[in-house]
């Protein structure tokens, strides 16, 4: 086995995944998503409650103003940057898909991710952790947790890109383990590898890692 594998397999022993997304719609799980960037989960779980209780549709959010989607997302934080974003990704689906995310959703994962990364305010990594999320996609987004617990534990180094990381990982991981693997992972880097003062006394995968200076 390698590297990968075994610290995901040991942590997948200490942490529980949390499927937090199964009740929203796809274009509320993207502004979740968006939401969930350097935020508390139980911030982001409000926010995302506030903003389906206000917007149905995504036509309903292009026709808003700044203020209205800003209001909608208070509880999140740093909502006048994520509002714009937000409001921008809403006309810019309208302007191309009639509002119809489901006209994304429905293609291959290459293609759909090409498009959604094509909207200004999707990322490689929002791309990924939605089409894993709203469609069950095979794929192991890499965020910032991961890419930080993986350059300590010497699995990225400088060259590697989005890409580039997600590709070591997802070599290591077979498909069906992707999605768990991710949360562990995140849960890993919330809990016990953060970014400031790491538990690395009490870490289950220390072996594998020079610390948090590595
Ligand atoms: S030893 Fe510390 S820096 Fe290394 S993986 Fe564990 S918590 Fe993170």
């Amino acid at each position: 086995m390698g590297k990968v594998r075994d610290i995901v397999d040991i942590l997948s022993e200490k942490y529980q995944i949390n499927e937090w997304w199964d009740k929203y719609s796809a274009f509320q799980t993207l502004v979740s998503i968006i939401l969930s960037q350097k935020t508390y989960w139980k911030n982001v779980r409000a926010a995302t409650k506030r903003f389906g209780e206000q917007f149905g549709s995504i036509k309903d959010v292009a026709g808003a103003s700044t203020n209205e989607i800003e209001e909608a997302i208070k509880p999140a934080g740093l909502h006048h940057a994520r509002a714009s974003r937000i409001l921008n990704i809403a006309r810019e689906l309208v302007e191309r898909y009639d509002g119809k995310l489901e006209q994304i959703v429905d293609l291959p994962y290459e293609a759909a991710k090409k498009k959604l990364t094509s909207l200004k305010g999707v990322g490689p990594k929002t791309a990924d952790v939605f089409l894993m999320t709203v469609k069950g996609e095979q794929v192991l987004p890499v965020d910032v947790h991961i890419s930080r617990i993986m350059g300590r534990l010497g699995i990225a180094d400088e060259s590697d890109d989005y890409e580039s990381l997600r590709a070591k990982l997802e070599a290591e991981i077979p498909p069906n383990e992707r999605t768990k693997a991710h949360l562990v992972l995140i849960e890993f880097g919330r809990q016990m590898c953060r970014s400031q003062n790491p538990k690395c006394e009490e870490c289950p995968v220390k072996k594998y890692c020079g610390g948090e200076n590595r």
